[in-house]
């Protein structure tokens, strides 16, 4: 089960796991190392998949992540899809600090589907620097996702 994104305005609040102390990893600083305000132990980078839970909070981190956010669109009816959720738990662990890897379930955000004219599931893309910059849907194993979003993040920086 993936972990519920919590955002604010300006960033991704997490939990530090030497103190519990609530913490903000800004949007534009999420490749940066972040101290924990209260202990100053140092904040791991998510390293699991999150799901996404409004339509704004997606739009706000689309636009403002400083690092590729690799979408999962999904529903709990969708066999492939819970296929996919072990492999996306295995890339965001490898990528965690270098891409996020966030979850939208389609049947609760369903303004976000047809905006993006989401067709199949399981469909995964791939966002940096506030666009989508490629596509793919249907199940794969981890290191074939890694590929995708490798490729895909070559392109955009190219
Ligand atoms: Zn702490």
């Amino acid at each position: 089960m993936a972990t519920p994104i919590e955002l604010d305005d300006r960033g991704i609040i997490v939990s530090c796991a030497s103190c519990g102390q609530k913490n903000r990893l800004a949007f534009t600083r999420l490749a940066d190392t972040v101290r924990c305000a209260k202990c100053k132990g140092e904040l791991a980078p998510p390293a699991a998949p999150m799901e996404i839970g409004t339509s704004a909070d997606f739009d706000r981190l689309i636009a403002h992540a400083s690092i590729p956010v690799v979408v999962d669109y999904w529903a709990p009816w969708c066999g492939p899809c819970r296929m996919v959720a072990p492999e996306l738990e295995k890339v965001a662990a490898r990528s965690a600090g270098r891409w996020l890897v966030v979850k939208v379930n389609t049947d609760a955000l369903a303004d976000l589907g047809a905006r993006f004219g989401i067709r199949s599931i399981p469909t995964l893309a791939v966002f940096s620097g506030g666009r989508e910059v490629s596509r793919a849907s249907g199940a794969r194993p981890a290191a074939d996702i890694e590929r995708f979003v490798a490729a895909a993040t070559e392109v955009a920086h190219h």
